[in-house]
């Protein structure tokens, strides 16, 4: 549809950069790209770049979901504007940050389209909306974007934040069980019709609150192949992937709190470098973004560069 640059950014919640040993579940584990370990030159898939983020943000207490979120999104130190690390949902102050600086609204704001989410979201959320929702949820609404739904995953234009479909399946929906493969079809073709797609995944997060190594080894070897069918799914000569995380939490099982360890950031694509040197924090994350995408950057002068 277009050939100008676009960008995905990759969000998966609580995963951190981990030392070696018996609580980390990627010790071992065939789970490149996932894979990377404090203290050792990380060998990525397709020559990824991978930052070491900082989810603290100069603020005391352990990395939190809301404004590291929040933080992700907007490109805004969240949790230096309210003063401290805030967990599950964003609050009103986050909530407002949200609004104003939303990730979607720059980019349209900057005239950059078509951009998108590219989870589903069950007819639950649609009949009676929770009072608290998620930061992407909120940053989504922000820019007055639609939210994709089941009928879309049936139709091949969404995915679920579990991509196998299997927690959909469980729940009594009607869809078609996806393999890694399966779904990263779906999402490189929703990437190829958009300049900025988000995908969201939070497993990870819940998994390591469980402690729960057996499932934990699961879900990340799972994660770890469907990301490299993504990226083989992908141009990367146009597409930039960035991924990222809110604060370390799978990586250490022998607590069911969150890390303090940097996120891995990593970043592929023609522009990798480009993008990667602007990384040190959470807050970077979104500058980058609007950065390479107002600079209309055409296929041909991406691979000159
Ligand atoms: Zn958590």
């Amino acid at each position: 549809m277009t050939n100008e640059a676009s960008v995905l950014l990759f969000f998966i919640d609580g995963l951190g950069i981990g030392k070696r040993g018996p609580q980390n579940p990627l010790d071992g584990l065939n789970a490149s790209p996932l894979a990377v370990f404090q203290d050792e030159e990380p060998e990525v898939f397709l020559d990824g770049i991978v930052v070491p983020t900082d989810p603290c943000l100069g603020i005391e207490g352990r990395p939190q979901s809301a404004s590291g979120q929040t933080t992700i999104l907007t490109g805004v130190n969240a949790p230096a504007a309210i003063g401290y690390h805030k967990q599950g949902f964003p609050n009103k102050a986050l909530l407002e940050i949200i609004q104003q600086h939303s990730i979607f609204k720059q980019l349209q704001s900057a005239g950059v389209g078509p951009i998108t989410f590219a989870n589903a979201y069950t007819s639950r959320f649609f009949a009676e909306r929770p009072r608290w929702v998620s930061a992407t949820t909120a940053a989504v609404e922000a820019a007055g974007m639609n939210f994709r739904t089941l009928e879309d995953l049936r139709n091949d234009n969404a995915i679920f934040m579990d991509y196998s479909n299997r927690i959909l399946i469980e729940r009594g929906e009607t869809v078609e069980e996806r393999t890694e493969k399966d779904a990263a079809t779906v999402l490189a073709k929703l990437i190829k019709v958009n300049r900025f797609t988000l995908y969201e995944y939070f497993i990870t997060d819940k998994v390591g609150h469980a402690q729960d190594m057996p499932l934990a080894r699961q879900v990340l070897s799972s994660l770890a192949l469907f990301i490299r069918e993504l990226l083989c799914h992908i141009d990367l000569r146009r597409t930039t992937v960035i991924l990222t995380s809110d604060h370390g939490n799978i990586e250490d099982l022998s607590s069911r709190n969150h890390t303090l360890h940097a996120v891995p950031t990593i970043v592929w694509g023609a522009q990798r470098e480009r993008v990667a040197a602007r990384i040190k924090n959470l807050a970077d994350i979104t500058p980058a973004i609007v950065a390479l995408l107002t600079k209309t950057l055409t296929v041909n002068e991406l691979s000159t560069n």
